[in-house]
């Protein structure tokens, strides 16, 4: 078997499917001077999450992880009605900051709002009017039964929860491995196997940012 070069694969369908974005392109280039990591969805998964909320028409969408607002703007773009909102959970102080340019520059200001602090505090303090259409968690791995347990407090039935980061090069899979971030995944896993308000599966990807996954789940 040969080696594939995923970063290239992913160029090649980005350059038929994904129009040169500047204001996406200010987003990266704004984490990277400011040392945010380099842990933001590729392009290709930020516009797979703006077309699920544009299908499932969302109105108002919480993210659970910030960073520099990259997957925030790809979502907060999608939301069309004029009293829609994205809110997004951070806990550095740097990187919410780093996100709020990031909207400004995208426009967002009035739609993207970041709450900062620990995300699992921030969920539990929420009490909107309206639930969530769609919630996108991707912070710390080991705080994923929590964020699923307030995330489905949090949803409308019939939305959706996307979990990021749950097959990590098949980690998960490996019970030889242990570290908290997969062992959180785990338990995710047994959560929702028990959690008869929800209908949920995994799908693996491969690309720029290596082998992975997400599992899409159904509040009913
Ligand atoms: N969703 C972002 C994107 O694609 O552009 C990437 C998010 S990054 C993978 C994870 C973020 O979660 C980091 O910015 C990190 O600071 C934040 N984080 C980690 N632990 C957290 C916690 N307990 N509460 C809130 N945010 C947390």
């Amino acid at each position: 078997t040969s080696v594939v070069d995923w970063t290239k694969s992913d160029d090649y369908h980005n350059s038929f499917l994904i129009a040169q974005d500047e204001v996406l392109d200010f987003a990266v280039k704004n984490a990277v001077d400011r040392g945010l990591p380099d842990i933001a969805v590729s392009p290709a998964q930020g516009k797979f999450l703006n077309l699920v909320a544009q299908s499932i028409g969302a109105k108002r969408i919480l993210e659970v992880g910030t960073l520099g607002g990259y997957s925030a703007i790809w979502m907060g773009r999608a939301i069309q009605a004029e009293d829609g909102v994205l809110v997004t959970l951070e806990i550095s102080e740097t990187h919410a900051k780093v996100a709020k340019e990031n909207f400004t520059k995208a426009g967002l200001d009035n739609k993207c709002k970041v709450i900062v602090g620990p995300a699992h505090e921030s969920m539990i303090n929420l009490h909107p009017n309206e639930p969530f259409d769609l919630v996108f968690i991707d912070a710390d791995k080991k705080s994923y039964p929590q964020y699923f347990a307030e995330a489905k407090r949090l949803v409308k039935k019939g939305g959706v929860i996307i979990f990021d980061n749950v097959v990590r090069y098949g980690k998960v899979s490996d019970l030889s491995v242990n570290d908290v971030n997969t062992v959180g995944i785990r338990n995710l896993l047994a959560a929702l196997k028990e959690d008869k308000e929800v209908e949920a599966t995994t799908i693996a990807t491969v690309g720029e940012r290596g082998y992975d996954g997400f599992t899409y789940a159904v509040r009913k």
